[in-house]
């Protein structure tokens, strides 16, 4: 398998492997960093990086519509005709039913878009702040987030990196029911920006 030595130490060492799993934790193993598709993991709470409609849009949002399938979408429509007939404000979650994925429930929250909204890093932090509240609430242990803002909406990934993980050491201070916290990045590239920005 290997035409020298050295590569096999070197694959012994995990060098050579692409996705050999590693474990990046922050805060005694109350989060977790890690590379993959959010909508497959088994969490009390996947966090949809969602936009004002509420009614789904591209990127991580359309993926969970797609697997968590119809139900829901009515669940969205349902809170935009009761709670949120202009839309949900950057900053602000909702909590729906996870339909199909093997979450239990989705916490739906609307990053700021860079270069549009004042007050963009107050707006992030929010979305991760009221994420974690709103999962305590509920009493669930689990939460995974995306990298909200960072796709369609042009949040830099590194400034958006120390705002979301300081952010989150808040919340999870005044969140004692939250036992992980999982940030869920769709690249390595991506979690690489993540662990050399984050400030825990
Ligand atoms: P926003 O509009 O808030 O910027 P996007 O969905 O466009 O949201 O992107 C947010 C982040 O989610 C991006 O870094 C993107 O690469 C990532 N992403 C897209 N799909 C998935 C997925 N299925 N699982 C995890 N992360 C995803």
């Amino acid at each position: 398998m290997f035409e020298e030595p050295a590569a096999a130490l070197r694959w012994a060492q995990g060098e050579d492997r692409p996705n050999a799993p590693m474990s990046h934790e922050f805060l005694n193993g109350r989060v977790e960093v890690c590379t993959g598709d959010i909508t497959g993991l088994r969490v009390d709470a996947v966090v949809n990086a969602a936009n004002a409609s509420l009614l789904g849009g591209g990127g991580v949002d359309g993926a969970i519509h797609r697997r968590g399938g119809g139900e829901i979408l009515r669940a969205c429509r349902e809170l935009r005709e009761t709670s949120y007939p202009q839309g949900l404000p950057a900053g602000e979650v909702v909590l729906t039913t996870a339909g199909n994925l093997p979450a239990r429930y989705v916490i739906h929250t609307v990053g700021p878009i860079w270069g549009r909204d004042q007050q963009a890093q107050t707006l992030l932090a929010s979305c991760y702040k009221k994420s974690i509240a709103l999962a305590a609430n509920h009493s669930l242990g689990s939460v995974a987030f995306p990298a909200i803002s960072t796709g369609a909406y042009g949040y830099p990934k590194d400034e958006a990196a120390a705002v979301a993980s300081t952010a989150i050491m808040e919340a999870l201070s005044q969140a004692d029911a939250i036992e992980r916290v999982s940030l869920v990045f769709f690249s390595d590239a991506d979690r690489d920006v993540f662990l050399a920005n984050q400030q825990f």
